[in-house]
């Protein structure tokens, strides 16, 4: 009996069951890379930014339109600074399809509005509108930093980190002590913080002299002073309000990863780390890590843009090939974090279908919710075909869907990739407390995610 339960039942098992020592060194190395690159990389524009200049050390070229393209040759094309496509061109033509990769570079975050100064009671603030799904509650009270970008009207972009270095000034959204907070507490947890609440507090010291709002022209000074912006400027900038925590390991064991924005740049290094490190490959590769992912993949930086059409349209024309025969042939890996059961809350998880840590690369057949509504799907033989590059490359993967099928759900770039018809699957790493400040991943999945993406790139 227990032979042919051996033979005939399927039991998923811990990924350090499976891996050895080779790997384990493996995967440490891999992760303070992806660490390190997480560290800097706070908004879209520094990830595609780091992104780039990593990939010109590894002799990618910007793309230019009408370029000779041949085997071998790597190219990227950033687009507005806040998603970029990259690509190894292969052997084949690509007439027999590209292998995509695809990740978002964007994460839940607190923009500043358009007016966003005010002084209150003689203390200054910036106003936020949060960008992407947030528990207002998790932004309170925690250091925050202030990245992006201020754009003059005459269009020149000042460039703004404040925060990042140890020595540099912080910001915090204040809560109420608990002593008074008798009728905020009795709240429902999404009403507790509001989204106007949602105000930085940035400064506290009045400008000398009479009058009103002197602390406001105080801290406008300071600005002035550091970038040469008037209060007017505001109109025209993106600054992003992010979390100041450190990326730093994980447990006494140190196997897991904490940090901000983990949903999806622990994919998009995955992605984009496996096409550096693509040999020779036989199909054309592509990575696109995308904006806008957050807030449903719109506008043009978002996986419907028509500009991946065009980056792709470019490579097939310089081939002689038709863009739509191109896809139809092509196959997308769309790599984004899935939802790992989280043990301090089981009644959300249905067991035998969720993403554990250790478990490895996570693909889901679908996302959505409920009825799958908002998924791609992937059909059985796109799944087949996973399993069998996996396989033959020592891939640790499990299938999962994120939590009960009544409890909610989520969406990712895949159904954009897959309405182009090119055959999509997603697969990433399992994450835990996804879309708070600081999230926690395991090292072992980040390594086994690079690894699928590369076995994925390296098929022929
Ligand atoms: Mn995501
Ligand atoms: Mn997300």
């Amino acid at each position: 009996m227990d032979e042919l339960k051996k033979k005939l039942f399927y039991e998923q098992k811990n990924g350090y069951d499976l891996v050895d020592t080779r790997e384990h060194i493996a995967a440490e190395d891999y992760c303070r890379g992806y660490m390190s690159f997480l560290n800097d990389s706070r908004t879209e524009r520094e990830t595609v930014r780091n992104a780039i200049s990593l990939a010109r050390e590894q002799g990618f070229v910007e793309y230019t339109p009408g370029m000779e393209l041949h085997p071998g040759m790597k190219i990227y094309n950033c687009n507005r600074g806040k998603s970029l496509m990259l690509a190894v061109i292969g052997r084949n033509s690509l007439a027999d399809g590209a292998v995509i990769g695809g990740a978002h570079v964007d994460s839940p975050r607190l923009d500043l509005k358009q007016n966003p100064m005010y002084e209150n009671d003689e203390l200054c603030y910036f106003r936020t509108h949060y960008y992407g799904g947030i528990k207002k509650y998790q932004w309170v009270t925690i250091p925050l930093e202030l990245h992006g970008v201020v754009v003059l009207q005459s269009g020149e972009r000042i460039d703004v980190s404040i925060g990042r270095e140890s020595d540099e000034p912080r910001f915090v959204i204040t809560d109420l002590l608990p002593h008074l907070a008798q009728d905020q507490m009795k709240k429902v947890m999404s009403e507790g913080i509001t989204g106007e609440a949602l105000n930085l507090l940035i400064g506290s010291v009045p400008y000398a002299g009479e009058g009103k709002d002197r602390v406001k022209l105080a801290v406008l000074s300071i600005l002035n002073d550091m970038y040469g912006i008037r209060e007017e400027d505001f109109l025209s900038a993106e600054l992003e309000a992010v979390p100041a925590f450190d990326v730093c390991e994980i447990g006494l064991d140190r196997s897991m990863i904490g940090g901000y924005g983990q949903d999806d740049r622990v994919c998009a290094y995955a992605v984009f780390k496996a096409l550096l490190d693509v040999q020779d490959p036989v199909r054309t590769c592509v990575c696109l890590l995308a904006d806008k992912e957050e807030i449903g993949s719109e506008g043009v930086t978002g996986t419907k843009s028509y500009a991946f059409d065009t980056f792709m349209a470019d490579l097939c024309a310089s081939q002689g090939v038709e863009l739509r025969r191109c896809y139809e042939k092509s196959f997308c890996l769309s790599s984004d974090v899935t939802a790992a059961m989280d043990p301090l809350y089981p009644e959300v998880s249905e067991k035998s279908n969720n993403a554990r840590l250790n478990y490895g690369i996570g693909i889901n057949k679908f996302t959505g919710s409920r009825g799958k509504s908002g998924a791609s799907d992937a059909s059985a033989e796109v799944v087949a075909y996973l399993r069998r590059i996996f396989a033959r490359s020592g891939v640790v993967f499990q299938l999962c869907e994120m939590g009960k099928v009544d409890q909610g759900g989520g969406g990712t770039i895949a159904k954009f990739m897959a309405g182009r018809n090119i055959d999509t699957v997603d697969a990433g790493v399992p994450l835990l407390c996804m879309h708070a400040p600081f999230e926690v991943v395991a090292k072992l999945d980040c390594y086994m995610t690079y690894k699928g993406v590369l076995a994925a790139y390296s098929d022929n």
